[in-house]
């Protein structure tokens, strides 16, 4: 939709089908009087997401922060620990070294990967061949940071550890700012929400293109072998075109017939991008009854019982409707889709009771949920993963146009690739590819540089003489160790002396 807008903005006739019956794909809007409305897909902004801020501006929508005032639970090991700031306080001194040594370590090897050709950083063939999982377990000496480690991949990618490729993971981290910026609610990825829903983007948008716009058209196959490119629907309508922007999962591509065929290298990536998983869970309450016990409703939850592993508060802007956001994510989502919706939502109350340590969390007054597994149209969500392998073999090829079809999706970003954010660089980088085709735009400017918002600005992200000096755990032992043998040679010299002594 960003693509077509822009487009059009340039005198270009557009035609976006949609395969469901309503625009926004994997951010959907839900309606209803019990809840007003609810992000069931994507919802949260934050500075530096600069295009999405841009573009919601344009199309009058405004954003709000999400609640954070009070105190920050974790839960780990049967216990809640209230907090504040980014990340749970550590403090064990030793835990204390492995998880700054974690952090600093991901965002140092996240400096030698560009975001927009990861597959030629220098040592990318190496982590390529390892998981986050293997990194993770050479990184980390304690249980609690590797724990902590895996927890951290599930929130941000939907995935496990084991899964996904370390050079992935590092690139995707890297390209979204780092491990604070990614992970932080106050100046990160969930700073804000729109005010009436993200879904509201595409509507918007869907509003100013009219009947450009066509809903239950499933694209199911597009042939560029004569002059024109022709495409069919699964209802079996015919359309003619001069370009083509394809803006789906690149998995969901393999839906489509090819005339000529993929090239090789296309036809294989496209097999090998799986989408995670996800199941996104809001508990409505008569009153927001953590803020009583100085609890803002974020809580981080380590428990492999639990479904839930991250909440955020998720009452309106206005202080209406309390609620609670969960996500059940990876490895869970799966073991949780299969009970009931009732036992799901009895299961998250009983987890948010003891957390909360509030007898209140178990009288919700209304459950919604959305499992993205099940949307054949998205595949799963929050977005596709690179396996190990893949992003050194066939990472080159995902922006690579076929013939007059162009790759867009959030998927194919740079910035913030995996929300909404990458979503609209990548649809205006694919018409500004087609303008560059026609002449109207230069190369030069496919690729441009976004300004800071100024209504959502940015603060650099710094870190301390000690997060950056201290030794990891294994630096500390060596230096014990050398320090040990060091005396010991120095008492063993003395002695000798001693010994020789006439
Ligand atoms: C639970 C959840 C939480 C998330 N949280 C966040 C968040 O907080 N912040 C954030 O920024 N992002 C978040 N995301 C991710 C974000 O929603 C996506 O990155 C973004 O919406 C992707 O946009 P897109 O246009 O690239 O793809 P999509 O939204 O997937 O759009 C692709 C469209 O193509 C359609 N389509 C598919 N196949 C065909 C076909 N054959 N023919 C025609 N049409 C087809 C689909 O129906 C869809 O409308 C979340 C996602 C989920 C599900």
């Amino acid at each position: 939709l960003s693509a077509a807008k822009l487009l059009t903005e340039h005198g270009i006739k557009v035609l976006v089908l949609e395969a469901r019956d309503r625009v926004g794909g994997r951010t959907y809007t839900v309606r209803n009087e019990h809840v007003n409305y609810v992000d069931v897909g994507g919802a949260y902004i934050g500075p530096t997401q600069n295009r999405i801020l841009r573009l919601s501006k344009e199309l009058g929508l405004e954003t709000y922060k999400v609640n954070i005032s009070e105190r920050l639970v974790q839960y780990v090991k049967g216990k809640t620990y209230p907090f504040r700031g980014a990340f749970p306080p550590v403090w064990n001194p030793i835990a204390y070294l492995d998880y700054n040594n974690l952090w600093r370590t991901m965002d140092d090897m996240g400096k030698e990967i560009h975001v927009d050709a990861p597959w030629d950083a220098p040592h990318a063939a190496e982590w390529d061949k390892m998981t986050m999982k293997d990194l993770i377990d050479k990184i980390c000496w304690t249980k609690t940071a590797r724990k902590f480690a895996y927890l951290f991949v599930n929130i941000n990618v939907t995935s496990e550890p084991h899964e996904v490729s370390a050079l992935w993971f590092l690139w995707y981290v890297k390209q979204c700012g780092g491990t604070t910026r990614i992970f932080s609610v106050t100046n990160g990825g969930q700073e804000r929400k729109f005010v009436g829903g993200s879904g509201q983007v595409s509507e918007r948008i869907m509003d100013l293109l009219g009947d450009r716009v066509k809903l239950r058209r499933p694209v199911t196959c597009i042939d560029q072998t004569g002059d024109n490119i022709i495409i069919e629907t699964l209802n079996n309508e015919i359309y003619e075109c001069k370009y083509v922007i394809s803006a789906i999962p690149p998995a969901l591509t393999t839906k489509i017939h090819f005339r000529p065929e993929l090239p090789p290298e296309r036809n294989q990536l496209i097999q090998r991008l799986p989408m995670g998983s996800v199941i996104k869970c809001m508990m409505y309450y008569r009153e927001p009854f953590w803020k009583k016990k100085d609890y803002c409703g974020c809580m981080i939850i380590e428990d492999e019982d639990a479904p839930i592993s991250i909440t955020l508060d998720d009452t309106k802007p206005d202080g209406s409707l309390p609620a609670i956001m969960g996500f059940i994510l990876a490895r869970k989502a799966h073991r949780f889709a299969k009970y009931s919706k009732e036992i799901r939502k009895r299961k998250i109350c009983e987890l948010y009771a003891k957390v909360l340590g509030s007898q209140e969390a178990l009288h919700p007054v209304h459950y919604e949920e959305k499992n993205w597994c099940e949307e054949q149209y998205s595949g799963g969500c929050y977005t596709a993963y690179f396996p190990p392998g893949i992003m050194t073999q066939y990472g080159r090829i995902i922006r690579q146009p076929v013939g007059k079809i162009y790759f867009a999706g959030t998927e194919t970003a740079t910035q913030w690739s995996g929300y909404m954010e990458g979503a609209v660089e990548a649809g205006e980088r694919a018409a500004r590819e087609v303008l560059n085709s026609l002449g109207k735009v230069a190369k030069k400017d496919i690729w441009i540089h976004e300004p800071d918002s100024v209504d959502v600005p940015s603060v650099e992200i710094t870190h301390s003489f000690w997060e950056r000096n201290l030794p990891s755990v294994s630096g500390l032992l060596k230096f014990i160790g050398f320090s040990a043998s060091v005396t010991a040679m120095w008492i063993v010299i003395n002695k000798c002396k001693m010994l020789h002594r006439p």
